[in-house]
């Protein structure tokens, strides 16, 4: 049926691999393209030993337009995953737009100078996308991703209107490390340094980081702190969610990770901006990133549950409710399927479900799309079936 390019060969492109060939009757040919060859390399020939596949792959520089439509004419194929890092949004978007190929990818552009997210930039390819008869899914990762579906879903089956939501990411996994990340150490200690920000009553406010804290008891993993972070699935939450008074953000953190983290900040390791060193310049956070443990060797050692999910309040024939939708996932299950821990498990089987509804055009739509635009019950019923089952309760 489809033939897919995915670019991006690290800790969530080794689950959407997996995942692609475990769906080998959608994902007939798959490529893995990736910066080195040799990160494609392992992928490949852990999926020919495990599921006796075989799937092509190729070198690339994703920062590169040129490279990436000469790869994508070679290729051919119908859709591009882009699996690599928010920098590489806006070229790969760019490049699927000269080639007239489908896109989906799991994290918003992000300037490697300056920490900062937003949908601006791509949602800009709107009218070009749609002039070519193509689609970008954005965002089809956990968060975000999941969380916008569990969105678009309590709005379809539970309300006439949502007022406030709250996101709720937990991650309970320990790694036995005193400090590492979970995905890529730039991209997540930029995320967790910033400012934090919510929306209300159709106004973004601003906190200091990690200011506003609450303790949130996590199904099947217990009471944590958790504090308000900005997260990007919350600008297009507040397009598209009728009605909605007040969205936040909260990601868990324990004190070791918070107490290193300020440490490190503080004596200028999360900087962006080049510094000398002994006569050369390097970025103190791509220093940091050199040093950390690599997420996608985490898997064998981290042990414990995430718990993702969404808080919805709103309005019923009348009456107030509230309901909570969340997926539990065990970090040593993921590990033992595809050789990955939960954080980039909850990631990669979400990219590849959305390609799937987009392969079989359950989810195609000329433009540039954010998940919860969709009807959201064959993304439900899909996360069951391929590895992330979900509850919901009545609060
Ligand atoms: P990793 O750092 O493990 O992997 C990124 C991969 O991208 C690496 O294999 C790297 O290649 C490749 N890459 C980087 N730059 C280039 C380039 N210029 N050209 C080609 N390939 C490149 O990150 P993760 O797998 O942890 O994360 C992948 C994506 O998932 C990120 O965008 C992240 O933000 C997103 N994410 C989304 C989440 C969600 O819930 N929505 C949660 C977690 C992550 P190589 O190895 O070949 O050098």
């Amino acid at each position: 049926m489809a033939n897919v390019l995915i670019i991006g060969a690290g800790g969530v492109g080794r689950v959407v691999v997996h995942k692609c060939v475990q769906n080998r009757d959608i994902f007939e040919k798959i490529t893995l393209a990736s910066r080195r060859l040799s990160s494609c390399e392992l992928y490949q020939q852990e999926v020919k030993a495990r599921y006796d596949m075989d799937i092509d792959i190729a070198e690339v520089d994703a920062d590169n337009i040129p490279d990436l439509v000469a790869l994508i004419q070679k290729v051919k194929p119908d859709m591009v995953l882009n699996i690599a890092l928010p920098y590489q949004d806006l070229t790969i978007m760019e490049a699927c737009l000269q080639t007239g190929i489908h896109y989906l990818d799991t994290a918003n552009y992000e300037h490697p100078d300056s920490a900062k997210f937003e949908y601006k930039e791509q949602w800009a390819f709107n009218e070009r996308y749609k002039e070519a008869g193509i689609m970008a899914l954005l965002g089809s990762g956990f968060d975000p991703g999941v969380t916008n579906v569990f969105c678009a879903y309590a709005q379809k089956h539970y309300f006439d209107e949502i007022e406030t939501i709250d996101i709720l990411d937990c991650n309970a996994g320990d790694h036995g490390y005193a400090f590492a990340t979970n995905f890529n150490p730039e991209i997540n200690l930029r995320e967790v340094s910033s400012k934090g920000r919510y929306w209300e009553n159709g106004t973004w406010i601003e906190t200091e980081p990690m200011e506003i804290k609450m303790v949130w008891d996590y199904p099947q993993i217990g009471k944590k702190d958790s504090y308000l972070l900005y997260h990007e699935e919350m600008e297009s939450l507040i397009k598209h969610i009728k009605g909605l008074k007040r969205i936040r953000f909260f990601m868990t953190f324990g004190e070791s990770y918070l107490t290193h983290m300020k440490c490190l900040e503080n004596v200028g390791m999360l900087g962006i901006e080049e510094v000398e060193h002994n006569g050369q310049k390097i970025i103190p956070m791509q220093f940091l990133k050199t040093l950390l443990p690599d997420p996608s060797t985490l898997g064998a050692r981290t042990i414990g549950k995430t718990n993702i999910g969404i808080v919805a309040t709103g309005i019923k024939n009348g009456i107030k409710k509230t309901i909570y939708i969340y997926n539990v996932c065990d970090h040593q299950e993921t590990y033992k399927e595809t050789g990955a821990q939960a954080v980039s498990y909850t990631t990669g089987v979400p990219a590849m479900i959305g390609a799937k509804l987009m392969m079989e055009g359950k989810w195609m739509q000329k433009g540039v799309l954010n998940m919860e635009q969709f009807d959201p019950d064959p993304f439900m019923e899909a996360l069951k079936t391929q590895g992330l089952p979900w509850f919901v309760e009545e609060l």
